[in-house]
């Protein structure tokens, strides 16, 4: 698989954690309204009360937890960020120019991680070999930090979608805040810097995005919208963003920020369908330099 992630796994710690990953799971059920996520997330299920089911789970658990601890301890020593061609730093995008016959798609995820979505959705991911993109709520991040080095530890990106998730405007020190304190948490749990931002709703005029872009965030929207957040049908999910699907698009799901049963229940079909059409999936920063290349590819040709 092609890798343009700025930085190499060591191997033995992918493997053995993608065995291990397998035999996780986090049964945990959170009745709380998409509502109360928005505005304050503090009771939010504290991770304590994941059930640890005998020794032998909690071994592994133990045992994953050091791997990852020792690879994010060598991602902080290189302070890594992805790599983002230069002309998407600091803008706005939501798809990039691809060949009509270059079948791929990104997807992405916001507003975790959450428990027992962001797993679940983790976990049909792997079992499909695919990397996808997850912009995380920082104060969601604080509450669940394993899942946020999970999503990293699994190969896939990681964006900032603020601390709170606010609508309202924010002058450059509230922005500041909002976008800082997330990137510093992610940094700090998972070793990236990352350099990817969406905007809550993806509002992009109340002073979020523009301190983004000043700081040389891209900001990532979409081009094909699940409407996740409003409970469809997994059918009805599938065929809006199968009909949205196009080569070098951008789909928005949600694991987090309320019940994400039909996103969970709707995302292998969606992949499945994408595949049988003869699209790839791959993360923002991938689907970037693939629009590098055509470019290159093509101003090749005229010469
Ligand atoms: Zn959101």
């Amino acid at each position: 698989m092609e890798n343009n992630k700025s930085f190499v796994w060591p191997q033995g710690i992918l493997l053995a954690l993608i065995a291990l990953s397998g035999s996780l799971s986090l049964g945990l059920i959170v009745p709380m309204s998409l509502k109360s996520f928005y505005v304050d997330t503090t009771n939010a299920v504290d991770l304590k009360d994941i059930e640890i089911k005998g020794g032998a789970q909690e071994r592994l658990n133990q045992l994953k937890l050091a791997m990852l601890t020792s690879w994010q301890q060598q991602a902080r020593v290189k302070g890594l960020s992805y790599s983002i061609p230069a002309r998407f730093q600091g803008v706005i995008v939501n798809r990039v120019k691809l060949a009509p016959n270059q079948k791929v798609i990104a997807l992405t995820f916001d507003d975790g991680p959450w428990p027992e979505y962001t797993a679940k959705i983790l976990n049909i991911l792997r079992e499909n070999n695919i990397q996808s993109t997850f912009f995380v709520v920082g104060q969601m991040l604080n509450n669940h930090p394993e899942l946020g080095k999970q999503i990293v530890a699994e190969g896939h990106v990681i964006g900032n979608h603020t601390w709170h998730h606010w609508y309202h405007f924010f002058n450059q020190q509230a922005a500041a805040f909002e976008i800082d304190r997330t990137s510093d948490l992610i940094y700090e749990l998972t070793g990236v810097r990352t350099n990817l931002f969406r905007p809550p709703g993806g509002m992009l005029h109340n002073g979020l995005a523009a301190y983004a872009r000043g700081k040389k965030y891209t900001v990532v929207m979409w081009s094909a919208d699940s409407v996740d957040y409003r409970s469809p049908s997994a059918s009805v999910l599938t065929s809006r963003v199968l009909k949205q699907g196009s080569p070098g698009g951008i789909v928005l799901m949600h694991d987090g920020g309320g019940n994400r049963s039909h996103t969970v229940a709707a995302l292998p079909q969606i992949i499945s369908k994408f595949k049988q059409q003869g699209y790839r999936f791959v993360t923002i920063p991938e689907l970037f330099e693939l629009q590098e290349k055509d470019e290159k590819m093509i101003a090749n040709t005229k010469k």
